[in-house]
């Protein structure tokens, strides 16, 4: 059992990464005494008019073009029953994001998980620029990021972001990214992630499975935090 740091930071590339991949680890942690903050990259509204993916992606949420309003108070439920600060970036999420000339960055959302994240260099750039800017980030003993498993551009960007804004012997503890890690098709995960290695890991996919049909039925707003799923493991 490792001790619990003084302060602890998870980041989180949208409003549901913290608690449904480390949800388990942070109420342990805050039990203990560690002062954590939740530090959500992409919160941000979308552009008018919604880009046809996302609203697509919206409706079948159930959600309307309000999503990241219920989003933002459905993670505000979430964190304080955990006990966890938050700090938002209210950045663009990739269905969000438009090019120059206003066309949508990724018109369909299959490209959300073929896109290498060298083609949002800007992105990584500013996303490392605000975690270096954050004071919540710098004060952190351990930071929690995600490993990119299932490689959605935005979870690729924000691992990529925290390894540049990270300073050497600051503590990083890599994720495994829920849900996509229970996915058969990313079990083949390594070679996405580049070496790294999980410290925050599933250990038991039979019950995050169902806890994961819960929660994406209750999307609305009634969640059921898989608390118990998950652990740590060094
Ligand atoms: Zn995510």
């Amino acid at each position: 059992m490792v001790p619990a740091p003084g302060a602890a930071a998870v980041i989180a590339p949208h409003l549901d990464d913290a608690s449904l991949s480390c949800g388990a680890l942070l109420s342990r942690w805050v039990q203990d005494g560690t002062r954590v903050t939740s530090v959500t990259v992409f919160d941000g509204p979308p552009p008018q008019p919604v880009p046809v993916a996302a609203a697509r992606f919206h409706a079948e949420c159930g959600l309307g073009d309000d999503a990241m309003t219920v989003r933002a108070a459905e993670d505000d439920r979430a964190m304080a029953r955990l006990g966890v600060r938050t700090v938002r970036f209210g950045l663009r999420e990739a269905l969000y994001r438009v090019t120059d000339d206003g066309q949508p960055r990724y018109p369909v959302r299959d490209r959300l998980f073929a896109t290498p994240v060298t083609e949002e260099p800007e992105l990584v750039v500013g996303v490392a620029a605000r975690l270096a800017g954050c004071a919540e980030f710098a004060a952190a003993d351990v930071v929690l990021a995600p490993l990119g498993i299932g490689g959605h551009i935005d979870h690729l960007v924000v691992g990529a972001a925290v390894r540049v804004a990270r300073d050497a012997g600051r503590e990083t503890w890599w994720y495994e990214d829920i849900p996509y890690v229970t996915y058969r098709d990313c079990a083949d995960w390594t070679a996405l992630v580049g070496g790294l290695v999980p410290v925050v890991a599933v250990i038991r996919v039979d019950t995050v499975g169902p806890v994961l049909s819960t929660t994406t039925e209750n999307a609305a707003g009634k969640v059921e935090l898989p608390t118990t799923s998950l652990a740590a493991t060094v």
